[in-house]
């Protein structure tokens, strides 16, 4: 299976091609934990997850590392704004560190909820502080670096390759730009490695370093993390867009500028979840949370569908409506794989083990190949999904080769169908005993109690259904 993907270097489809041969090593920047992440938020980290198993079924193995921003000042390296951390603990009369704590907890359970494959490591910027002052070292030495009142810059100015991810123009970057916020900059550009001069009251996380008492620049952790975790070359860094133009940009420089080397051969970058109000914000006051919509009683699932609805790299307008009716579609989704299921008189492992391809039938055969297509041709879950219900359609392919097939695309597109079919299989003992009561019932021509217990069970959410091949049941 070969890969293409979307390089934001080049702003082209690129085929994949790792460093080593069947390892891919993957850095996603992950979240900042002093607030809960917003459905946007987790809109990249689907695209993560989808990307993860896209990789994994082309058959790499891939070493995913993903960062815990637990140090609330490190999103923000501008001159003004307040220690999120500190507000937040504050606010719920905890300490900065069981802030931390509280959100990266709140975050891996919104992560789990919507099948996420969690990161081979998840390292937490405040474990790496050594690290990160050690590639300060490095820069230094290389003459990327200096002091201006009390903080250590990144010189931009001396990073030949610098803006090149953003197409920033390099003229124009020298010139600078007309706001001048910090005096202490040579470029308005330059960015803060190490902070002693903390721009908040009752800085919190304060680290002993070389150049003083004080903390890291936010751009650094995701360098430093990365280069311990992976190596000094990696083969795909992803994000939201919005890193596109600083953040990333920064990294690289740190990275290349330390290293000498080229750092990320593919950027991945999702585009953003909008609402109706605008872009949404942790601080916008228009946050919507995946607790928000369980509260309206989604299922996560029902999330997770709404997005693969849509390529990773279009903008996704975030509506109550729209998400209704991806509930509906994933539904009916999960009745039409009950149906295929029951028709085959098959178990659930019969159907999961799965044919090889070429005992499949040929529509069978000929949609999941269109459905790895899609995915192997830069992500298209969409495609795919219109794929795998156009031949739930089809009436004419075999049921056992049609849920073979959904079941075996389920594993990229993460929506637990197995799951659905195993609770299927396993009936509580009641509900069991009662079908078996009213086969009994139908055996002995007893119709009014095989219809009184049909009608038991529909109570409890059963479904009969006396066809031809016998009687079948689904869960409502
Ligand atoms: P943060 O926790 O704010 O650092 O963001 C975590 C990830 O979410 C980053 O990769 C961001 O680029 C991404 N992100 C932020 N806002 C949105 C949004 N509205 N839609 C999609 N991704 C977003
Ligand atoms: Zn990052």
């Amino acid at each position: 299976m070969d890969l293409h993907l979307h390089n934001t270097l080049t702003r082209s489809i690129e085929r994949f091609v790792p460093i080593e041969e069947d390892e891919v090593r993957l850095y996603c920047c992950g979240p900042t934990v002093y607030n809960y992440a917003h459905i946007g938020n987790l809109r990249t980290y689907v695209f993560e997850d989808l990307l993860r198993r896209v990789l994994e079924r082309a058959g790499y193995r891939v070493n995913h590392v993903m960062n815990i921003t637990d140090v609330g000042h490190l999103t923000d390296d501008s001159d003004d704004g307040e220690d999120k951390m500190i507000i937040g603990a504050r606010e719920r009369g905890m300490s900065v560190w069981e802030i931390a704590e509280f959100f990266t907890d709140a975050f891996f359970r919104d992560f789990d909820l919507l099948n996420n494959t969690r990161p081979t490591v998840a390292p937490r910027a405040t474990g790496h502080i050594q690290e990160m002052q050690d590639l300060i070292t490095t820069l230094e030495a290389k003459g990327y670096t200096y002091q201006a009142g009390g903080n250590v810059y990144f010189e931009i100015g001396k990073f030949s390759e610098y803006g090149r991810l953003a197409l920033l123009d390099r003229q124009q970057l020298m010139a600078g730009a007309r706001i001048e916020v910090d005096e202490g900059k040579r470029n308005p550009h330059d960015f803060v490695l190490w902070f002693t001069n903390s721009k908040f009251e009752h800085q919190a996380m304060q680290w002993d370093s070389p150049w003083g008492r004080g903390y890291p620049g936010w751009h650094l952790e995701c360098s430093a993390m990365s280069m311990k975790h992976l190596g000094d070359r990696i083969d795909i860094h992803c994000g939201g867009v919005d890193h596109v133009n600083v953040h990333h940009t920064n990294e690289i420089a740190q990275s290349e500028g330390a290293t000498g080397k080229k750092w990320v051969n593919y950027w991945l970058h999702a585009e953003f979840l909008i609402m109706p109000s605008g872009r949404m914000g942790k601080s916008k006051g228009n946050m919507v949370t995946l607790s928000t919509l369980v509260d309206e009683g989604y299922d996560p699932l029902d999330y997770r569908y709404f997005l693969l609805g849509a390529h990773y790299r279009t903008q996704l307008s975030f509506a109550w409506d729209a998400l209704a009716a991806a509930r509906a579609a994933r539904k009916s989704l999960i009745r039409q794989l009950q149906d295929a299921h029951a028709r085959t008189g098959l178990s659930v492992d019969d159907l999961v083990g799965g044919s090889a391809r070429d005992q499949l039938g040929a529509t069978a055969r000929g949609a999941l190949d269109a459905i790895d297509d899609a995915f192997a041709h830069d992500l298209n879950a969409p495609k795919a999904l219109g794929l795998l219900r156009a031949m739930l359609n089809d009436g004419t392919v075999d049921p056992a080769d049609a849920a073979r097939v959904a079941l075996d695309a389920d594993r990229v597109f993460g929506l637990r169908l197995v799951d659905e079919l195993r609770r299927d299989d396993e009936l509580p003992d009641d509900l069991a005993s009662l079908i078996r009561e009213r086969e009994r019932a139908r055996r002995d021509r007893d119709y009014a109690s095989a219809d009184r217990i049909r009608d038991r069970l529909q109570a409890a959410g059963v479904r009969i259904e006396d066809g031809p091949d016998g009687t079948v049941w689904k869960r409502e």
